[in-house]
């Protein structure tokens, strides 16, 4: 079964406001409290930079990498004593058993309707990478999301220092309402 696709809204959406924070960061703010001439305006720069970059990297990884299929040749094996069967099984007794993808399903395994199979340790499928956090992508989207939100920090922290310049209020506001929004929905 194939993904959703890659280039939806939300996801279009999320590389836009990474975009527009690292331009109004880097090309706005930082030139309006230290000047991008000196020392310390081009080190909170590159800082930001690499910091975005990071961002990026991991979002892709998250939205690119497959959560986790399971493998075609999983059979529960109920004659193995030392096999987890109790997890196995459902409380009635049942082995679990996913009848749209016509196999068992191992542990904390879960059909995720949106990408029409099941995913290992599925914890929910998020619209903003159109992918399922599962097995294999749930460390870097949580490395993402604390990306993310040190950059949050970061990108409403320097116009929070030179407030008195009318622009930087502005930025600020439009930070704090993306910011707000996207994490709402998350
Ligand atoms: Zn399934
Ligand atoms: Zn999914």
């Amino acid at each position: 079964m194939g993904r959703p696709g890659y280039v939806t809204v939300p996801i279009l959406s999320v590389l836009a406001a990474i975009g527009y924070v690292y331009y109004t960061t880097v090309f706005l703010a930082i030139p309006a409290w230290l000047g991008l001439t000196t020392a310390a305006g081009v080190a909170n720069a590159a800082a930001f930079t690499a910091l975005a970059a990071a961002c990026v990297a991991t979002y892709a990884v998250a939205v690119l990498r497959d959560p986790g299929r399971v493998p075609a040749s999983f059979v529960p094996d109920v004659e193995d004593a030392e096999s987890p069967i109790h997890e196995i099984k459902r409380k009635g007794g049942d082995l679990r058993y996913c009848q749209k993808c016509s196999h068992y399903k191992p542990p904390r395994a879960h059909h995720c309707r949106v990408c029409k199979r099941c995913v290992l340790r599925m914890d929910h499928h998020c619209i903003w990478i159109n992918n399922c956090v599962g097995h294999e992508n749930y460390k870097v989207f949580l490395i993402f999301v604390l990306y993310a939100v040190i950059a949050c920090f970061y990108s409403m922290g320097v116009p929070c220092i030179c407030l008195k310049m009318s622009n930087q209020a502005v930025i600020l506001l439009e930070h704090l309402l993306l910011f707000a929004g996207f994490f709402c929905v998350l």
